[in-house]
């Protein structure tokens, strides 16, 4: 892994390079001066899904979920739970699939809520329907090896 890390900011999707030591020392993003944690995940549209999910070096973790989609919204809660537990050794982030419907197409989403893992654009491993916060914990830092 390199370190510095390219992490992309959760408020204005800028680049940022952080030691891998300051990780937990509540970095802050050098142009929006915003937390780049905050214990949440940040939704990502087809614009700035590529800093997270591309060039940014943290495992990306993304919820595939859709508005009208009951079970998507009884993982909600506890998917924003595990981004306290994750973060800062995984970016998480949620794509609403019909309102980026172009996202869901490029990883061929056929039912939700789909979690896909992501080192730098790869997918490592997906898993679908709704699961708990500690099975996302304990999924996310499996299979991240
Ligand atoms: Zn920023």
């Amino acid at each position: 892994m390199n370190d510095p890390l390219l992490i992309a900011c959760p408020h204005c999707h800028t680049l940022n390079r952080v030691p891998s030591a300051r990780l937990a020392e509540a970095p802050v993003c050098g142009r929006c001066s915003q937390p780049l944690f905050a214990a949440r995940p940040v939704a990502l549209d087809a614009a700035s899904f590529d800093a997270h999910a591309t060039r940014a070096e943290l495992p990306l973790l993304v919820d595939f979920w859709a508005p009208w989609c009951g079970p998507c919204r009884t993982m909600a809660p506890q998917f924003e739970a595990a981004a306290a537990d994750l973060e800062p050794r995984f970016r998480l982030a949620k794509v609403d699939t019909e309102a980026v419907p172009a996202l869901g197409a490029r990883y061929a989403i056929r039912s939700i809520p789909t979690l896909i893992l992501l080192r730098q654009g790869r997918e490592i491993a997906r898993q679908s329907g709704a699961i708990g916060r500690t099975d996302i914990v304990r999924w996310a830092r499996a299979q991240a090896g």
